[in-house]
């Protein structure tokens, strides 16, 4: 794909050791004059200025596939036995905004260089407009980490695959797929499902990818405030009933409904976008009020202020809705992409084979990640941070077993909730101190008797698939009506991973949930169901989990005809609340409650 950006680019008068300015810009050609039988060398480098102190571009592909010398200067040698005008292909993505090509050797150095007419995009514009009118088979990155000014160690952002790699390397890791958790636990999810829908994403992706996709256009969640008098607009139903001095709801005597307590009310969400904003104009004093005003107006939570990835690691295990996902973000931000490729695997043993196609690509992601960060994979930080992540996951699948007591310490909803955690960073000592530290704590609840769980467990069930984020508390009230305790779920001792090796390791990422065949995925949950003594099933047919949700009513039967347990699924969405119905949840609730019972009376009687 490299080779084919630098088809259309235009050609400009240049002239050696000048200075061009390459935003919006990607690929450009150098041509050349050589002597006969001479050498030229081409240095390139580059500055976040146009007069600063330019620097070397630490990027090993600059050149595409032309030799360099041992500085990592281009080398144009002239075989010929008359003079020759050569062109030098040079990749701008890694560069900085401002480019100087200093050309030495030969007769007449550098006569011209190809870079696209210096029209970057205006201000404010829409990226799929500007790139219908670059004409360029490639997309233009309209803000980059460099750009907002952040340092390199925040920049360099991965997601959604061996932590461990990362840690070798001291990224700093965002992972987009718990960062559409968060946003959907606190209640964007439907904002930026529809915002990336109507960048035309269908509304049948999965709810974390639409999130992530809107998040990587530059939508975010944001507060409605008047630009007049920079005061947030409220939202008179949001918030918190008010309570008096004895905790009783205070009802407004007016309308017959709880008041609302004015310390807990929320301003409308609105949609708004980064891009948008930085274009804006800073002239005036009210305008630069109103642009930081803005700024501010975005959602105050972690995950909806992290900065735009440097380069995308993406692992395909559990989906391959995650490849084009990924694809797309890299697209957005142009950025790289490296992708770690783990085929489903439809036979209980991970075969030698699959662990050697897959081992092959993390050895080549980790030079992928040489030539990305500039530096040297460190091997005594990668198995330092395979030591944290067994002992994390160690403590969490033990954490996980305290489900099996009856009646439970805690409840699976509080796995949910932990889940963040191990999930991205178990590489972490201080992940591994915090589940060892929970397994104290449950140990001791055990002994005295105690439980999180608000009510007396009547019921067990297994929890299977992933939860509503923005409707845990819906999820959550008619399972404690009924005395229903969720104690198993099949998403959170998934992510306890233990190997020994690199090899181990690639056959742990082989058992993620959705990259399994269906025997070992009924031998999984029907081994957790056992366990930890359950006597129901609830099911969510996740609408935007497809591989998930699409084996389940097959996994439902087998669970009936081998462990005699009544099963019940209702339909919902780990992200985009318009697909989950709380009436239809709640009945599927009582008439699993009902076989449970039912069943219970039978073997008594
Ligand atoms: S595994 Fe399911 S929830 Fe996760 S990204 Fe894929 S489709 Fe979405």
């Amino acid at each position: 794909m490299k080779r084919a950006l630098f088809d259309t680019v235009k050609v400009l008068p240049f002239a050696s050791g000048s200075v061009f300015d390459r935003m919006g810009y990607e690929s450009a050609v150098l041509a050349v004059t050589v002597a006969a039988s001479g050498k030229a060398t081409v240095k390139v480098e580059h500055c976040d200025t146009a007069d600063g102190t330019f620097a070397a571009v630490p990027d090993s592909r600059l050149f595409v596939d032309n030799p360099t010398d041992k500085d990592g200067n281009a080398i144009i040698t002239n075989e010929s036995t008359a003079e020759a005008v050569g062109n030098l292909d040079i990749d701008l993505i890694g560069c900085k905004q401002f480019v100087k090509v200093t050309v030495t050797g030969g007769t007449a150095g550098a006569l011209a260089l190809g870079v696209p007419l210096p029209e970057s995009m205006a201000p404010g514009e829409d990226l799929d407009r500007f790139l219908d009118r670059q004409g360029l088979p490639c997309v233009i990155k309209p803000a980059c980490g460099e750009k907002l000014g952040l340092t390199a160690a925040a920049r360099y952002t991965i997601a959604r695959t061996p932590g461990e790699l990362a840690a070798a390397f001291d990224l700093d890791v965002m992972y987009p797929e718990n960062q559409a958790a968060g946003i959907a636990a606190n209640r964007d999810g439907e904002i930026m499902c529809k915002a990336a829908e109507d960048l035309g994403f269908d509304n049948d992706i999965c709810g974390y990818a639409r999130i992530s996709l809107a998040y990587a256009a530059g939508k975010r969640a944001s507060r409605k405030f008047d630009p007049e008098t920079l005061e947030y607009v409220i939202n008179p139903a949001s918030g918190r009933p008010l309570k008096d001095e004895n905790g009783k709801v205070v009802i407004d005597p007016e309308t017959g409904k709880p008041k609302k307590d004015p310390k807990t009310m929320q301003p409308y969400t609105v949609l708004d976008d980064i891009y948008e904003i930085e274009a804006l104009p800073e002239t005036t004093e009210k305008e630069i009020a109103y642009k930081n005003f803005r700024r501010e107006a975005i959602k105050p939570y972690r995950q909806m202020r992290i900065p735009q990835p440097d380069f995308v690691l993406c692992c395909n295990n559990i989906c391959n809705c995650m490849t084009k996902w990924y694809e797309n973000i890299a697209r957005m931000c142009n950025v790289p992409l490296i992708m770690i490729d783990i085929p489903y695997n439809n036979t209980v043993e991970v075969h030698d084979t699959n662990v050697a196609y897959v081992r092959a690509q993390f050895d080549h992601a980790i030079k992928q990640l040489e030539e990305l960060t500039g530096k040297k994979f460190d091997e005594e930080k990668f198995n330092q941070a395979c030591k944290n992540a067994n002992r994390t996951a160690s403590a969490w699948l033990r954490v996980c077993d305290y489900l099996q007591y009856k009646p439970a310490p805690y409840s699976g909803f509080d796995l949910f909730n932990h889940m963040a955690d191990v999930v991205t960073a178990r590489g972490r000592v201080q992940a591994a101190e915090a589940f060892e530290q929970l397994e104290k704590d449950l140990a001791e609840a055990v002994k005295v008797g105690k439980s999180t769980t608000p009510f007396p467990e009547k019921y067990r069930v297994m929890f299977e698939g992933i939860p509503c984020w923005p409707k845990l508390p819906n999820l959550f009230k008619p399972l404690k009506e009924h005395g229903v305790n969720v104690t198993a779920v099949v998403y959170a001792p998934a992510f306890g991973f233990v190997y020994n090796n690199m090899d181990e390791m690639v056959r742990a990422y082989y058992k993620a949930p959705n990259s399994v065949c269906i025997e070992q995925g009924v031998s999984w949950r029907e081994g957790i169901c056992k366990d930890n003594k359950v006597d129901g099933v609830l099911v969510h047919y996740n609408r935007s989990c497809k591989p998930w949700s699409g084996y389940m009513a097959e996994m439902q039967r087998r669970f009936t005809e081998d462990l005699g347990v009544p099963c019940a699924g209702f339909d919902g969405d780990q992200a985009d609340p318009r697909n989950f119905n709380e009436a239809q949840y709640e009945t599927r609730v009582q008439g699993l409650v009902e076989a449970m019972e039912a069943n219970a009376a039978n073997k008594e009687g």
